[in-house]
């Protein structure tokens, strides 16, 4: 079968630097991972088998026991920083540049006086470091979640994985339910989750389904998928080749391939070579 690749693909520049980070760790066993590094269970093993201890990400309240502390991609909260090296830990912080950028823009928008209003997943981690460090905020997950705040201005910004179709929507509704606020958008979605949903929307036109390589905890992985189904592009995610069906693919002549940021390169182009060969 003839397959074809987005243009922007996989793995992003936070994700390697925070796995390369962790690879340069001597003493796996010393460190504890306040959280998931990545959202691959693959990855995650590789990395218990090397030593490291791993928090549960859904709760990170407890002290991790070894000193080292290593913080993940996804950032965290300035309060938690804080209590982490007030314990004593020593912080081997991954934390994405851009999703510094993020927390920057919450904080600026904050001391502006605007409300801040973050679009994203509840719960998700990078949200959760967001907003433990505002006095006040709300998370807009869908148009369900949008108010008629009785605040005189509204500062937005978004997570940075957000898909940028969904972003601009809840900016109109935002500013259609406010419009006696001043409504401020900060665009902070960053540019390797742009790419690869811009590459996906152009790949779309030129395929009769799609492929998107990711973990089932990935949030720009289903978001990928999302996009290509709401396309009208036949879409399935896989976390390995092994996953592929060829009944999938019954009529395609061509299939589109992307990856979350997530996704090993290896586990890419397995994927690709077992499309390859796939005869539906
Ligand atoms: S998805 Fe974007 S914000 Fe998250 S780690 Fe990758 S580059 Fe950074």
């Amino acid at each position: 079968m003839n397959v074809i690749r987005a243009a922007a693909i996989g793995m992003c520049f936070g994700v390697r630097d925070a796995l390369r980070a962790a690879g340069q760790v001597d003493q796996p066993a010393d460190v504890t991972i306040h959280g998931e590094l990545v959202h691959n269970p693959q990855v995650l093993v590789q990395l218990q088998q090397r030593g490291f201890r791993m928090l549960d990400e859904e709760d990170r309240s407890q002290l991790p026991e070894t000193t080292g502390v290593l913080i993940t991609a996804h950032g965290i909260s300035h309060c938690e920083r804080r209590r982490l090296v007030e314990a004593g830990k020593q912080l081997i912080d991954t934390t994405c540049p851009l999703v510094r950028r993020v927390h920057e823009a919450a904080q600026r928008l904050q001391q502006d006086g605007f409300h801040v209003l973050l679009i994203g997943r509840p719960g998700h981690v990078e949200v959760q470091g967001i907003i433990e460090d505002l006095e006040h905020h709300d998370v807009i997950a869908s148009a369900e979640d949008v108010q008629a705040w009785t605040h005189s201005r509204l500062g937005v910004i978004c997570q940075s994985t957000t898909p940028p179709r969904h972003a601009a929507e809840l900016l109109v509704t935002i500013e259609a339910r406010n419009p006696h606020a001043e409504v401020r958008f900060v665009n902070t979605i960053c540019h390797p989750t742009l790419e690869r949903q811009y590459a996906l929307e152009a790949l779309c036109l030129s395929v009769d389904a799609v492929v998107v390589v990711g973990g089932p905890r990935s949030n720009n992985t289903r978001q990928l998928l999302d996009l290509a189904r709401d396309a009208g592009t036949p879409a399935w995610q896989v976390q390995a080749a092994a996953d592929l069906r060829a009944e999938w693919f019954t009529g395609c002549d061509s299939v589109g391939l992307t990856a979350g940021t997530s996704a090993l390169d290896e586990t890419v182009d397995a994927v690709e070579q077992a499309l390859r060969s796939l005869t539906p």
